[in-house]
């Protein structure tokens, strides 16, 4: 069982409002439960898509994701929903969420334009401290997310780190971190004690 509790108390001190799990079908079902009648937008997340959540939310909310629907159009609504769902590709012990991007649609989502936002957090995504995390986004998530793409980038064949590229399809063109939730947005961090996503 993997030890929140520090992560959860520097969490709760930086704003956000924290909740553990022991499974995502845990998580999925509080979410489920937390939201009816709402817009709801997902950022690209094989987090989401592993705990089937798009499924499970459209059956009573108006739920928007470009993995899903048309992509550009997709991509635009999904930034005016009450609610956002996405994960990170880092999450630091001291509590700054890291999140890299292509199309910046998500990070954006982030930081502006949502009643309220979610994180769902897997405990892989953990790491000891700022820069660790920022390790981890550069040279684990991005390049296993490089690989699953076929992107022509020097990180896609091997995932084993990120080389910097100038690759016209580089797919790392921005680093968001979060030192707290973005003032006027309510934002909650789900802990899962269960490997998701990249
Ligand atoms: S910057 Fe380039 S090499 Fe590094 S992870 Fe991103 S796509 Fe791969």
């Amino acid at each position: 069982m993997t030890d929140f509790t520090a992560v959860e108390k520097n969490l709760k001190a930086r704003g956000y409002e924290v909740r553990q799990f022991a499974t995502g079908a845990e998580a999925a079902a509080y979410l489920d439960a937390a939201m009816d009648g709402v817009t709801v937008g997902i950022g690209g997340s094989a987090t989401v898509r592993e705990l089937g959540l798009y499924e499970l939310l459209a059956r009573h909310n108006t739920v928007t994701w470009h993995w899903e629907q048309p992509a550009e159009e997709a991509r635009r609504s999904a930034m005016t929903t009450e609610v956002y769902l996405t994960s990170v590709n880092a999450l630091a012990e001291t509590g700054e969420l890291v999140n890299i991007d292509g199309t910046g649609n998500r990070v954006s989502s982030t930081l502006f334009g949502h009643r309220k936002i979610y994180f769902l957090i897997g405990r892989n995504k953990l790491a000891a401290d700022y820069d660790s995390a920022v390790w981890r986004a550069r040279n684990v998530a991005a390049p296993q997310r490089a690989r699953q793409l076929q992107a022509k980038t020097p990180c896609a064949e091997r995932a084993d780190r990120c080389y910097d590229c100038k690759s016209p399809g580089r797919i790392c063109r921005g680093m968001v971190t979060l030192w707290g939730p973005m003032a006027g947005m309510e934002a909650e961090v789900l802990l899962i004690d269960q490997e998701l996503g990249l």
